[in-house]
């Protein structure tokens, strides 16, 4: 059996013509992050306008719809893509954008024709960035137990209420959210998911300041803020799925976002822990030639492929629409648990170095420093550690008469 992928000579072929383009449009000055907490405006729009530049072939959002500003293109030549965009230390979109990973799917699955048309290829070639808000200070893991409300008033609802831990540096034209349009009805049927313009009156927000907002890779957000909504008036249109119907929204983006996307992205924090190791002497050698550290370098390294190949076939399952089960939320498990033993094993390898982004002291240039510190946070976004039990319990029919189904996702 081949868990790898092999490329046909047409397959090749369009690499090649891929890696032309990115080497003519990413421009030089344009560096993979090491904290996404500094990533600079410049820097940010650099990102932006090579989101633009792939969304005009389709190839920021490939296995899309071309009708809707996708690519409309197979899994295997989406893979490439991401795989020449990993070579830069990018990945598919190149800046934190959820309106195309989570939100664009939803919409897809659950817009009516007209909304598709309007929301999509906006989001789809790059020309807007969407947030995701779903969390509150109530309902963050429970999140069916939201409280921001929105009221009908003739073609507009009008939405009171908070969401926090949301967000990104450097701002968004649209947002996502999953609100209650129904306080006294049942769980799960009072709520309603709705895309929003930021810029409409009445919403305002605050930064939170926190440890970390992100880990390693170009996709991480940088920075979290609480967004308040004070009788924002959003045009009905822009609700999503219908009146109540949120929760069954939210099974589209919440399968994607517990680990249901997948990725075809290694842990390169384990290959820097690796190369640091071969090339840093304590005690006259190479702290690789320990044999503990060797112990642990090898346990990282195992994780990072299980990681990897976990990744690889949610990919291959969702963009080939195979039906799922407990994948998404396996894969979740095993990355933030295993970003805790790979962190561990960091301040083990490093000792106090693994404290300091000073270049003088780490040669990683900060890379094991960010990770280690965002390790921690990195458990919570997506559904924590335990939730993700939860689901795969659920799924494999753990506690439970009824196995329960993944969501619904295309
Ligand atoms: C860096 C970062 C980025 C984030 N980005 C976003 C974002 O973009 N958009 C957004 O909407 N939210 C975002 N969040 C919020 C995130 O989704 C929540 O933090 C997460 O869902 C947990 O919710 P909570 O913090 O309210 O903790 P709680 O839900 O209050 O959980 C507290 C603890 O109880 C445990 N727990 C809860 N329920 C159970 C259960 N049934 N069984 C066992 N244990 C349980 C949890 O595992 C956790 O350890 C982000 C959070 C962080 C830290």
């Amino acid at each position: 059996m081949d868990f790898e992928l092999r490329y046909t000579p047409e397959q090749e072929a369009f690499r090649k013509e891929v890696r032309a383009f990115l080497e003519a449009n990413i421009p030089p000055e344009l560096e993979e992050p090491v904290d996404p907490a500094n990533l600079s405006y410049e820097q940010y729009l650099m990102r932006r306008e090579l989101g633009r530049k792939l969304g005009e072939r389709g190839w920021l959002f490939p296995t899309f719809p071309k009708e809707y500003g996708g690519g409309g293109l197979p899994m295997e030549l989406a893979v490439i893509i991401e795989e020449e965009l990993d070579r830069y230390g990018l990945s598919l979109p190149p800046y934190y954008n959820t309106g195309g990973t989570l939100g664009a799917p939803c919409i897809l699955v659950w817009g009516t024709e007209e909304q598709k048309r309007y929301f999509l290829p906006p989001i789809l070639k790059g020309e807007v960035r969407v947030w995701q808000l779903l969390t509150e200070p109530g309902a963050g893991s429970d999140l069916a137990s939201v409280k921001t409300l929105a009221v009908r008033d003739g073609d507009h609802y009008i939405i009171n209420g908070q969401k926090t831990f949301v967000g990104s540096l450097h701002g968004a034209d649209w947002m996502w959210t999953i609100v209650c349009t129904d306080p006294n009805g049942r769980r799960h049927e009072n709520l309603s998911w709705f895309m929003i313009p930021a810029d409409l009156p009445g919403i305002s927000m605050t930064p939170l300041d926190l440890l970390t907002a992100g880990g390693e890779g170009g996709a991480s957000p940088g920075a979290k803020f609480t967004v308040y909504f004070d009788n924002v008036r959003v045009p009905a249109f822009n609700l999503v799925g219908g009146e109540n119907n949120g929760w069954k929204v939210a099974t589209t983006h919440l399968e994607l976002e517990h680990g249901g996307a997948g990725s075809i992205r290694r842990n390169r924090i384990v290959d820097r822990l690796i190369e640091y190791c071969k090339t840093t002497c304590r005690n006259g050698q190479p702290l690789s030639k320990d044999p503990d550290i060797r112990d642990l370098l090898v346990e990282c390294y195992i994780d990072a492929e299980i990681g990897r190949l976990f990744n690889l076939r949610n990919y291959w399952l969702r963009h080939t629409r195979r039906p799922r089960t407990y994948e998404g939320p396996q894969a979740s498990l095993h990355r933030k648990v295993s970003g805790l033993r790979i962190a561990e094993a960091i301040v083990k390898a490093l000792g106090p170095y693994a404290l300091t982004n000073d270049p003088a002291w780490d040669p990683s240039g900060g890379h094991l420093e960010v990770f280690h510190r965002a390790s921690i946070v990195a458990t919570h976004p997506g559904g924590t550690i335990e939730i993700q039990k939860v689901i795969m319990a659920r799924r494999i029919g753990i506690g439970r008469a009824v196995r329960e189904e993944a969501g619904t996702v295309v």
